[in-house]
């Protein structure tokens, strides 16, 4: 995975003609971090998981990024979505740089006391490098709010009350309002403005979703509020489609009761890669990496392809879609809304002040429909694709951050610092 993240950066780095020196030195992390986490189970077996912390790039800011619990987190998984955290967090120009972690673990094994404590023996190892100016944690695929909690509950018993050492806390504890929401509805903004372009509104789209979890479902529910018609989903269990529309509410109450979209009764059962290839105006996959390669680019129908995951598409599949002009609203724009609205919460534990709701949604989609024409303006000038274009605004701002910084004292060629 490490490799794709890389192929696409060095495609603008091209464009960019940056040097051989630069290219390693924005792609090499600052800072990786492997740890040993010893636990009992609730039987009284020894339990042994891996615990990495990937610090990619701090030029423009303390680092940001999820903590993913997952079987397949290893230290190439997770120092490619650092990177990509570094780029993302320059797209949408918030102050922070980028980084990613995780549990190399099979959560749906172990109790919820299991994971409490297996996550304050990871807080324990990496306590002193994380922090609210050096490195902010966050949910990402498996974590959610409560692991957030103990993030925070076991960091401040070393350093004091620290809300901010976190973001994606429960609201009861100084999370944000929205932020549950924000992937969805940041995908939800990107997709309308670029709607926008062709004269089209969500109301006219037709739409197929891979994934159903906390982006996948707000991303249907806000996109079905503005009148778009989601006709297909899958998730692990299954996939189903109604060429009427699915109604996402009711869905969203049947995954909450049985856990999957399967035997969802207005809709009929599907294979999960249909959803990948049916005839719809958008697709989004918004499940894990690699869902879309050489195997089933050639049959993708949708003309708009909005990365709600983090790297959905191989470098291979991506060369296909170009060729047939099926337009790709990159990861590192599309599903930034997240980020954007830990950087409200973040923002809001350090003033120690609250906003409420509709400010929250306001700000996030002001910095989603100025990060989409930034790109677009970019793509446009440049004769480039969405993700080219949106690597090289963000790989100009890295660089220029770090120039001003003097973490460099070379000249950086013209075209960084246009
Ligand atoms: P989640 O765990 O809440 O949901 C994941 C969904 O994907 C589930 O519905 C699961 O059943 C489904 N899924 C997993 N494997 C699948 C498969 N092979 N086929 C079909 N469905 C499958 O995770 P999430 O937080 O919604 O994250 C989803 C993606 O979005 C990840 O790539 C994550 O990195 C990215 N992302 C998440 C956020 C966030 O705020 N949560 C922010 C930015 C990016």
């Amino acid at each position: 995975m490490l490799a794709a993240t890389n192929y696409f950066f060095n495609r603008a780095a091209d464009f960019l003609e940056m040097d051989q020196r630069l290219r390693e030195i924005s792609l090499t992390p600052k800072r990786v971090v492997k740890v040993e986490i010893i636990t009992e189970s609730d039987d009284g077996e020894l339990l042994h998981h891996l615990g990495f912390r990937v610090q990619h790039n701090s030029a423009r800011g303390p680092m940001k990024g999820g903590l993913r619990y997952h079987p397949s987190v290893d230290e190439d998984h997770v120092g490619a979505l650092a990177s990509l955290m570094t780029w993302k967090t320059a797209v949408v120009n918030i102050p922070y740089g980028g980084a990613k972690g995780g549990i190399n673990c099979d959560p749906r094994k172990l109790s919820e006391r299991e994971l409490d404590e297996i996550t304050r023996r990871f807080v324990g190892e990496i306590k002193d490098i994380i922090g609210p100016t050096i490195d902010i944690p966050a949910p990402d695929v498996n974590t959610n709010s409560q692991t957030m909690a103990w993030i925070m509950d076991e960091y401040s018993k070393f350093y004091g009350f620290s809300p901010a050492v976190v973001t994606g806390k429960p609201v009861e504890l100084f999370g944000s309002l929205g932020r549950e929401e924000a992937t969805g509805r940041g995908v939800m903004y990107v997709l309308e403005e670029h709607l926008k372009q062709s004269g089209r509104q969500l109301s006219d789209i037709t739409v197929a979703i891979q994934g159903f979890g906390n982006v996948g479902s707000n991303a249907a529910r806000l996109i079905a509020e503005q009148g778009g018609k989601i006709v297909s989903i899958a998730d692990i269990g299954g996939a189903i489609s109604n060429d009427k529309g699915l109604d996402i509410p009711e869905l969203i109450a049947w995954v909450e009761k049985t856990g999957t979209v399967k035997g969802f009764g207005d809709a009929n059962p599907i294979d999960g890669e249909a959803v990948l290839t049916c005839n719809v105006d958008v697709l989004i996959p918004a499940a894990m990496e690699e869902a879309i390669t050489v195997d089933n680019a050639d049959k993708i129908q949708a003309q708009i392809i909005v990365e709600a995951a983090n790297a959905p598409i191989t470098p291979e599949a991506d060369e296909i879609l170009r060729r047939r002009d099926i337009v790709v609203i990159p990861d590192i724009l599309a599903n930034a809304g997240g980020v954007t609205v830990s950087y409200f919460e973040w923002t809001q534990n350090i003033q120690q002040f609250r906003w409420e709701v509709t400010r929250i949604n306001d700000e996030l989609a002001s910095v989603m429909r100025k990060s989409y024409g930034d790109v677009a303006a970019i793509a446009r000038d440049g004769q480039l694709d969405l993700r080219t274009a949106a690597f090289v605004l963000a790989i100009r701002r890295v660089a220029q951050a770090a120039m001003s910084r003097r973490h460099f004292r070379v000249k950086l060629p013209n075209s960084l610092m246009a």
